[in-house]
């Protein structure tokens, strides 16, 4: 029934369009994720960066402060250790002296603000402001800090291995050198005078050369050094910092970097700050257009999966909306909506199998109901009203039987309907009557009132048979005594109608005698181009005018030469006519409808071969219709000769795509060259907007697998608008043509006729 692989298709694309969205979401989400990691991890080294950066600046504005406070010191050791000094900063006129080579010197080479003279105990001599003595001295704001140094400098100042010697000089005790000369030894800090930081340093009056000269302890000097506008500009410049500043609180400015000033006894003395140069800015400036091409990259991608996903959640569902429409349509008549041969054998086939099991539960009854004369009516006021009839007579049915009746349409005006009942006979008659009471009203369809009657076989089973599709031919048998008695009347099947059987066995003597007589024709229907109605091919039908009965539709002798055997001679019949009959028609093909049976046979690819060897016929030139039942049965092996048929060069359509057994996934199976849609589909079209859609749906498929789509049985201008509309490239139908001999289809070759065609109908005996 294709209804399993067809479910489970649809689940199948529904996880599947779900696991895709959770992949691209979680792409999605992983890709920000890694966006928002990668700029949080690059603002975060910028900052590592940033930081260490500031740490490095303070670390060398440090060092700068200390190396001046040792530059200060050393130049002070230096100038302190020289005879002159020890002897005449303490011999009369030495005010005058030491204004030329102490305050002076120190003044000029080093810029010392202040410097004062003491003894080793710390007390004042004299002192100096730049290069004058002075008597402002303000030594009580240093004095303590003079002492601390001193007594510093002899504890921390290793003179190391240069000590050869210790000498008793007053109170303390001095090293001395190998030389036999005293060992300079001072210290620095950093204070805070008069509220500003300065490098204070300390270093004693030593002899260089004589060292007799020194007899007590010595004298020491004091030099003061203000950090002032000097010192900062000199940091700048060899910092190469920015905007230098002495305060006395710390610069809380974010872009400003600072250094606390602490003095010896680990007081803060101030804060030096300048502008910081962090480099994170300089490296976002620098990387901010990769960083931004990639977000851009990274924008791209996610809008790419996005529109790759809708574009696949559109092709997934438009996929699932066909197939739910081919499973729907594999159970259901297109026209009338009503369960199809398919579903009621199916059911049928259930319920009988209960009744059987379970006796007690009665009988299943099938009632074959058909409409008498239809094809009068068909023919004389048109399809349309012959379709709108065949829908009321459904209607009517459905509304006026019990819900628990099974009805359903085999096609044509042919409906079937199942009931379970108990009684037999009785039960027989009662739906008999319950069915006819439906024609009584007459029907009115546009604008006619048609008085139409019904005709009805039935039959039950277990009671008359236990096999399905026996108890179907029975009704059919009933059915057709009915008509034989006058029409308008239900009939019960009986054992003495088997006779009927006999009927067909005649048909079947008939129809083999027709072969053997070369009875049979072949009629050729046109399939035009639909954009301008131009003849692209033929297709061959086969027609049977009975020399008593008059011409017998292939719809009935088909199915008899099938149930006989008969299909493969007459099939190969038909093809050896079209082989010889075809083979010079230029500029079109012609399609050959195959029997499944045929395709069935073991010998059909041999069959073929010896054909063409026979006729020299070219297969380029034939496409080969099958129908969609030819896929449900062994569809290996019927794949593997339609891909014989397809390498001897043959195209290959799916005839009759819209009814019956539609599945997708055969069209998978194999590439055909063609769909035809079925000709009950294309005359809902008008009135289904549902039809329409899928329709639309089915030739869109159809493109998408590289397919041509045919659209049958087109009657009307609207049917060939809308057909051609929802993109079939094919028409065949009576609006155009209908089947012809051979000889006039040949005539419609020439380019002259072929141009014309487009849109006129043309009858000809088909
Ligand atoms: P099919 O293959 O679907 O053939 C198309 C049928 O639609 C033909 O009916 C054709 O006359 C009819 N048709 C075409 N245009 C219109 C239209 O506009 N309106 C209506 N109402 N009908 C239209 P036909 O000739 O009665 O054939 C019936 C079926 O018998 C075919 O259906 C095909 O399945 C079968 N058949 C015919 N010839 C052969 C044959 O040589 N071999 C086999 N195996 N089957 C054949
Ligand atoms: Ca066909
Ligand atoms: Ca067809």
């Amino acid at each position: 029934m294709g209804k399993g692989p067809v479910a489970s298709a649809g689940k199948r694309h529904d996880t599947g369009a779900a696991n895709v969205g959770w992949i691209v979401v979680a792409t999605f989400l992983a890709l920000l994720a890694l966006t928002a990691a990668l700029v949080a991890a690059f603002r975060n080294s910028t900052d590592i960066a940033d930081r260490f950066a500031r740490a490095e600046e303070r670390r060398l504005a440090h060092r700068f402060v200390e190396r001046s406070e040792r530059q200060i010191l050393e130049a002070a050791k230096l100038q302190l250790v020289w005879d002159d000094a020890v002897v005449r900063l303490n011999a009369p006129g030495a005010e005058s002296w030491a204004r030329n080579f102490i305050a002076g010197y120190f003044w000029g080479s080093h810029r010392i603000d202040r410097i004062y003279h003491v003894r080793y105990a710390g007390n004042l001599v004299r002192c100096w402001q730049g290069p004058k003595l002075t008597g402002d001295c303000r030594y009580d704001q240093i004095e303590r800090t003079v002492r601390d140094l001193i007594t510093t400098s002899m504890r921390t100042t290793s003179p190391g291995g240069k000590v050869k010697e210790w000498r008793k000089h007053g109170e303390v005790m001095w090293p001395y050198d190998s030389k036999g000369l005293p060992i300079s030894q001072g210290a620095s800090a950093l204070i805070s005078f008069g509220g500003q930081p300065t490098i204070i340093a300390v270093a004693p009056v030593l002899p260089d050369v004589t060292p007799s000269l020194l007899k007590g302890a010595p004298d020491y000097l004091v030099v003061v050094r203000f950090l002032d506008q000097h010192i900062l500009a000199d940091l700048q410049s060899s910092l190469l910092l920015d905007d230098v500043r002495f305060g006395h609180v710390p610069d809380t400015a974010s872009a400003r970097n600072d250094l606390a000033l602490t003095d010896m006894r680990g007081g803060t003395v101030g804060w030096l700050s300048w502008r910081s140069k962090p480099p994170g800015p300089a490296i976002l400036r620098q990387t901010a257009p990769l960083l931004a091409i990639y977000i851009l990259f990274f924008v791209g991608v996610v809008a790419g999966g996005a529109i790759i996903v809708r574009r696949m959640r559109r092709t997934t569902s438009e996929l699932m909306a066909s197939e739910a429409q081919a499973q729907h349509n594999a159970m259901h008549d297109a026209m009338s909506g009503l369960p199809n041969r398919a579903h009621f054998m199916q059911r049928l086939r259930q319920e009988l199998a209960t009744c059987v099991a379970r006796r007690e539960l009665g009988d299943v009854f099938v009632a074959y109901v058909d409409i008498d004369r239809f094809k009068v009516v068909n023919d004389t006021l048109g399809h349309h009203v012959g379709d709108e009839l065949v829908r009321q007579v459904a209607l009517r049915l459905r509304r006026s039987l019990p819900a628990g009746d099974f009805l359903s349409r085999f096609g044509g005006d042919e409906f079937v309907l199942m009931r379970r009942s108990t009684g037999g006979r009785a039960s027989a008659d009662m739906l008999g009557r319950q069915i006819m009471a439906i024609a009584r009203e007459p029907f009115v369809i546009s604008g006619h009132s048609l008085e139409v009657s019904l005709s009805c076989g039935i039959s039950w089973g277990p009671e008359q048979s236990e096999d399905p599709g026996e108890l179907l031919r029975r009704a059919d048998i009933a059915l057709y005594r009915a008509k034989q008695r006058g029409r308008a009347r239900y009939r019960r099947f009986t054992r003495d109608m088997d006779a009927s059987v006999k009927l067909r066995r005649e048909m079947e003597m008939e129809l083999r005698r027709a072969i053997a007589r070369d009875e049979l024709t072949l009629a050729y229907q046109p399939i035009v181009n639909a954009a301008d109605g131009a003849i692209e091919g033929f297709e061959a039908l086969l027609r049977w005018p009975h020399p008593e009965r008059g011409p017998i539709r292939p719809g009935l002798f088909v199915p008899v030469a099938e149930q006989a055997g008969l299909m493969i001679p007459l099939g190969e019949w038909v093809l050896r006519r079209v082989f010889t009959e075809c083979q010079d028609w230029q500029g079109c093909d012609v399609s050959v409808n195959l029997s499944p049976l045929q395709i069935m046979a073991s010998n059909f690819l041999q069959m073929i071969d010896d054909l063409l060897r026979e006729t020299g016929a070219d297969p380029r030139h034939y496409v080969l219709e099958v129908t969609e039942g030819v896929m449900l049965d062994r569809s290996e092996h019927v794949v593997e000769v339609l891909k014989g048929l397809k390498y001897r060069g043959f195209r290959i359509a799916l005839d009759d795509f819209g009814i019956g057994y539609s599945s997708l996934s055969y069209l998978r199976s194999f590439q055909f060259d063609r769909i035809k849609i079925d000709r009950s589909f294309v005359q809902n079209i008008e009135a289904d907007l549902d039809a329409h859609s899928i329709l639309r749906a089915i030739v869109s498929l159809g493109h998408t697998l590289r397919m041509k789509v045919v659209a049958e049985g087109v009657e009307t201008p609207m049917q060939r608008a809308l057909v051609q509309a929802a993109g079939c490239q094919m028409i065949q139908g009576h609006l155009f043509w209908q089947a012809m001999p051979a000889s006039e289809a040949r005539s419609l070759l020439k380019p002259d006729v072929n141009a014309q065609a487009s849109g006129i109908s043309r009858v000809a005996n088909g």
